[in-house]
């Protein structure tokens, strides 16, 4: 499909619509938990297929059911919809019309493969179980999904497994990426201050000078990732703020150190927090300072199961051919709060190819970054071929999960 002829959205070909409505969720980008125009859109487009819709989970949260014969059955397709705190550098006619938020993520890509699936679902014959599809706010740093599911998503939507995906650039379109087990880290931020005592720079002695004491903690900090933990499991702690002082004579009262942690296994992600809070007690009190320690956005890792992870990865192979998917996709640093949905159900993440094929594509978060629309029918041929695969399997007697 050429990108350039679908951007009017009242095309009759429901591919160039959902083009057409990848456009215009773009250019109205919104960010989390404030995704009302977006969450109002996808509802319209759900009750025109001839969907009632749920609207109003963790805030702008909706869920669409297809009933299917066997109502003890079910699955669950999630898409996210938020956009990020980013300047668009673009400035094709579709780009953000909002000062300093962008569609950067490729969020409103997933929701029209979603909606593509959805639509072609419900125009088929009823199919043996039921598919809840979800459309979740706040994945950027908001853990949406959690407060989805806080707010009784499984309990109104019973489901036997829950499936995800995103929009991947690395990848040429027509391709795809899955592995068993991890395929996103688990990660926390953290705010240190360290709470000194101001003074003459030429008289520390008045004071208790929280910069070295700083400087001690970072680098405690890279030993604790280093030597920890067991050498074969990936972590990483980045400093990514420091913040002290005003001018070069002056021993300031505190540091504020910030940055994230990532790690491909929550128990891991704890083991380093405890280390953390040990270094900030021994650090306080060997040199009698005040050291407070906070952890944030904490997302789980995502973890996918065997079987369903086999399902995916044969369906994507039957769609795209065997050759354009990667079954043992390396796994990656950055997080995704879909880790809190596979907490609670069996189910898989893919990575679905989004890159022009040879060309350069800007990475996801990248000012000039743009989801490719060609990806829009195989991300649709996927969400509704492993609807029917799931409840195939199933079905033969070969029950997953
Ligand atoms: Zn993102
Ligand atoms: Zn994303």
């Amino acid at each position: 499909m050429d990108t350039d002829t679908c951007a009017a959205g009242v095309s009759q070909d429901p591919i160039e619509r959902l083009c057409g409505l990848r456009k215009r969720l773009h250019s109205r980008p919104e960010l989390r938990f404030e995704e009302h125009f977006t969450s109002g859109t996808i509802a319209q487009a759900l009750e025109s297929y001839g969907y009632a819709v749920e609207q109003g989970i963790a805030e702008t949260g909706l869920v669409a059911t297809l009933p299917g014969k066997d109502p003890g059955r079910a699955i669950m397709l999630r898409a996210d919809m938020d956009a990020l705190p980013i300047q668009e550098a673009n400035d094709f006619e579709h780009a953000s019309r909002h000062q300093g938020r962008m569609h950067a993520c490729g969020h409103d890509g997933h929701i029209v493969m979603l909606l593509g699936a959805a639509r072609a679902l419900k125009l088929q014959p009823q199919l043996p179980g039921t598919v809840h599809f979800v459309f979740q706010p706040g994945e950027e740093g908001g853990a949406g999904a959690k407060r989805m599911i806080d707010e009784g998503l499984f309990t109104r939507f019973p489901a036997d497994a829950v499936f995800g995906m995103h929009n991947w650039p690395a990848l040429p379109v027509g391709s795809a990426g899955i592995r068993p087990g991890p395929i996103m880290a688990a990660g926390v931020r953290f705010r240190i201050v360290v709470q000194g005592k101001g003074a003459h720079a030429a008289q520390p002695h008045l004071g208790r000078d929280p910069i070295p004491l700083a400087c001690t903690l970072v680098l405690e900090l890279q030993t604790l990732a280093a030597r920890h933990k067991n050498p074969i499991d990936p972590a990483v702690i980045s400093v990514c703020m420091l913040n002290a002082g005003h001018t070069d004579n002056v021993i300031p009262e505190s540091v504020e150190i910030r940055g994230t942690a990532r790690t491909l296994s929550t128990g891991v992600l704890e083991l380093l927090q405890r280390g953390m809070s040990n270094i900030r007690n021994g650090l306080a009190l060997a040199q009698d300072a005040s050291i407070s320690v906070e952890f944030f956005q904490f997302y789980p890792a995502t973890v996918n199961s065997t079987a369903e992870t086999r399902l995916c990865a044969q369906v994507l192979q039957d769609a795209f051919g065997a050759d354009k998917v990667d079954v043992d996709t390396p796994p990656n640093m950055t997080s995704e709060d879909f880790g809190f949905m596979l907490q609670e159900k069996p189910g898989a993440y893919i990575l679905i190819g989004n890159g022009s094929p040879g060309g350069k594509s800007h990475n996801l978060h990248h000012p000039n970054y743009d989801f490719n629309d060609t990806a829009i029918p195989h991300g649709v041929r996927y969400w509704v071929d492993l609807a029917h695969a799931y409840f195939r399997q199933a079905r033969g007697g070969q029950a997953i999960g």
